[in-house]
């Protein structure tokens, strides 16, 4: 008899469980759906937006447009009445272009053909009369070492990556074809060239030169590095192949002043039952000098900022503390990612959850999960939530460039996934305007931002 009772008692408690579960599923869903529709209707991210890309434009660090950033997004955190806002301050890389570049190929004929070139960030200039040398192509590094000094020895090296456009996901391609930007010059430099040309790393062909990052070797001479457009790319490919007699001349007047001050901006909402739990939800401020930011990283800006406004807006009180960060200097250092991590170390800081939006603001897929296996299938057990809305890459993945640092600390970290079909066409170069941005992209992006935020306050992880 007593074991029938045992046996009916463990009954109930299951049933129990398994009714308290449905109804917090239930209840999830519900809220979720208020969450959603909240930033879908009343989402201030799109005006805001547009202020930060026609009021300030371009914010490369170092630069006056930097620091109105600062005003600017300080002024929005506040109108959204966030509990908590402080900046945070540090010395980043302080690149400025200078005059704009101008440069042309050289057939063996005598015929120039004008490109469309920009210099590549933290590179350096070529002096007044720039640089003129006969051009080798290159299409992988295994080649370049082959070629060795012998044949690249006073040449201009010119770095041919095509992106891969058999990879959906088009960060894969920017990943792989990417080392001809980064590292490319600096090893051109290895063998003794005089400078380099690098294919825009954009998988459409346009006029545009996008620009971005290149990263020296102390041990060899910083040489001059532009970047051609993909059109132009495609030309001085052909040429070269019919004759080996190419030249190519450039002229760029960047250079690296000392470093200056740079700032991370935080808002924050304290937590109600574990204010001591910190996510962090957030994109980088800085952009490229060469268009608005809108997309690179305008829009995670303002998604980020959104969430904030959402969860307030929605009426929930958060179990644990949310932090809208926007970082500085991901472009060309990395220095307010470094600035937040030492922060959360001096302060010993619980940093629980770290989301990233840097990938544009286009339709969100999912999300990309870096986290230990429990966290991971804590969370991919939320994937249905997400679902309805069309969103189904919630997966092991990549997270973002500003949060990444947290891993140190043992943060887990996640980054949005939009659709990344466009990205490329627009990242880092003139075309990344406010105009192509569409709203309900923007806001549904943040919409999907504030759902796993919400998730993870409440339940923790
Ligand atoms: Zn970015």
């Amino acid at each position: 008899m007593r074991k029938f009772f045992h046996r009916i008692a463990a009954i109930i408690v299951i049933i129990s469980f398994t009714a308290l579960a449905a109804i917090s599923q239930n209840n999830d869903s519900v809220i979720i759906k208020k969450v959603v529709d909240e930033t879908m209707t009343n989402s201030t991210a799109y005006a805001n937006l547009r202020m930060l890309c026609k009021h300030v434009g371009a914010r490369l660090s170092g630069s006056p447009t930097y620091f109105r950033a600062v005003m600017l997004t300080t002024r929005m955190m506040k109108d959204i009445g966030v509990d908590t806002m402080y900046i945070q301050q540090c010395m980043v890389p302080h690149w400025v272009r200078g005059q704009r570049e101008e440069g042309h190929i050289i057939l063996a004929s005598g015929g120039k053909y004008a490109l469309k070139l920009c210099a590549l960030g933290n590179s350096q200039g070529t002096g007044k009369k720039g640089i003129t040398a006969q051009v080798i192509e290159i299409n992988s590094f295994a080649q370049l070492s082959q070629e060795g000094i012998k044949n690249i020895k006073g040449k201009i090296v010119f770095f041919n990556f095509p992106m891969n456009p058999t990879y959906i996901l088009t960060h894969k391609a920017y990943g792989e074809s990417g080392v001809s930007r980064t590292h490319g010059p600096a090893l051109a430099a290895k063998y003794g060239a005089i400078g380099a040309i690098v294919r825009s790393l954009a998988i459409n062909l346009n006029d545009y030169p996008h620009t971005g990052l290149t990263i020296y070797n102390d041990s060899f001479p910083k040489i001059p590095a532009v970047a051609i457009s993909t059109n132009d790319a495609e030309y001085l490919s052909k040429q070269l192949k019919n004759s080996d007699n190419v030249k190519a001349y450039f002229k760029t007047s960047c250079k690296t002043l000392p470093d200056t001050t740079g700032y991370n901006i935080v808002g924050e909402i304290k937590g109600s039952e574990f204010p001591d739990e910190i996510i962090t939800v957030g994109g980088h401020l800085d952009s490229w000098d060469l268009a608005e930011g809108a997309h690179d990283d305008g829009t995670g800006v303002m998604q980020s900022i959104e969430v904030l406004r959402t969860i307030k807006a929605s009426g929930i009180h958060p179990k644990r503390t949310i932090r809208a960060v926007l970082f500085a200097n991901e472009e060309n250092g990395g220095r307010g990612a470094e600035k937040y991590l030492s922060e959360a170390k001096n302060k010993k800081e619980h940093h629980i959850f770290a989301l990233e939006s840097d990938g544009g603001g286009f339709t969100p897929r999912g999300f990309g999960l870096e986290m230990d296996s429990v966290k991971l299938n804590k969370v991919l057990q939320w994937k249905y939530l997400f679902e309805p809305y069309g969103l189904y890459e919630i997966e092991k993945g990549s997270s973002g460039s500003d949060v990444g640092p947290l891993k140190e600390i043992g943060t887990a970290l996640a980054g949005l996934y939009p659709d990344s079909q466009r990205y490329f066409d627009i990242h880092h170069a003139a075309t990344d305007v406010f105009e192509n941005v569409s709203k309900r992209e923007l806001d549904f992006g943040a919409a999907a931002m504030a759902a796993l935020i919400y998730l993870v306050s409440e339940r923790g992880l």
